[in-house]
């Protein structure tokens, strides 16, 4: 049996499988619940589990998590110490890169790009079927190249983050800055009377266009996937960036890209499974 975990800034949900069917799901709060000691008080209890895998919010590289802007990290050496441990095998990724894998899997293409807004602004990778991960495993951080200047200070230390405009913490940042409403949606933004409001909505729409356009001319998708928290259930926002996208990316790359929303439920839980058979 496999158990998945997905584990954000937010949520750690985790589910098991068997012989590819899912037996058992659940979901808990990402504070105060250490991911190493979680596998733990798992394993000690579910016998049958051979695999673990992780989609991880945060940077990894070879079973090492090497750091996290919103989990807190009771184990860095994850996989020697649960493998050393119990008698099972353990594979660890970057979450956007478990989200490309399965997206990549369902549109059966090898050149994918994956945007995500959620907490952050973050992208995977897939270019001619391989994972892009760079020297370090860092690379396609999009949430932060530097776009214009904030009040704030972005996770990462810097204040002129592209996603301190698009994703789910710099709206949060905007509307505590304006003193809009911080229950409103993104679509509720754009449909209130309230310039405040209109404003903040058209600045994440130009930064995300400018995500999405520079993703684009670096890496010439075939399919560009738009998901996560914020897009989820906003269809129009698709028609809206295509429109748009133009202005944003250099007219060869994008001849034939196909920008489309994602239909996934948890891509990076999906995304983990793939794990074990991807070997890039
Ligand atoms: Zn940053």
């Amino acid at each position: 049996m496999q158990l998945g975990i997905d584990i954000g800034g937010t949520y750690l949900r985790y589910e098991i499988k068997h012989h590819g069917d899912s037996v058992k799901k659940g979901m808990l709060k990402s504070a105060g619940t250490g991911l190493c000691s979680f596998i733990e008080s798992f394993l000690e209890k579910e016998k049958n589990i051979t695999t673990v895998c992780i989609s991880y919010a945060g940077q990894v590289r070879d079973g090492v998590i090497m750091g996290a802007p919103h989990i807190e990290i009771d184990r860095h050496h994850i996989k020697a110490y649960i493998e050393n441990k119990f008698n099972v095998i353990l594979y660890i990724e970057n979450d956007l890169n478990c989200v490309v894998l399965a997206e990549a899997a369902s549109c059966r293409s090898k050149d994918v790009c994956a945007i995500y807004v959620g907490t952050g602004l973050g992208l995977g990778v897939i270019s001619d079927a391989v994972l892009l991960r760079g020297h370090e495993h860092i690379a396609a951080e999009l949430g932060h190249i530097p776009y214009k200047e904030t009040p704030f200070r972005c996770a990462c230390g810097k204040s002129n983050c592209i996603e301190l405009f698009a994703s789910g913490s710099g709206l949060a940042a905007w509307k505590k800055y304006y003193g809009v409403d911080p229950d409103l949606s993104l679509q509720a933004l754009s449909q209130v009377q309230d310039e405040k409001a209109k404003r903040i909505y058209e600045a994440f729409i130009e930064a995300l266009l400018h995500a999405a356009g520079t993703t684009i001319t670096l890496f010439n998708p075939e399919i560009l996937i738009l998901g996560g928290g914020i897009m989820k259930g906003n269809e129009a926002l698709e028609d809206l960036i295509t429109s748009k996208i133009k202005a944003y990316a250099m007219p060869l790359s994008l001849q034939h890209v196909k920008i489309k929303i994602s239909q996934k439920k948890n891509a990076a839980l999906e995304g983990a499974f793939l794990l074990k058979d991807y070997h890039g």
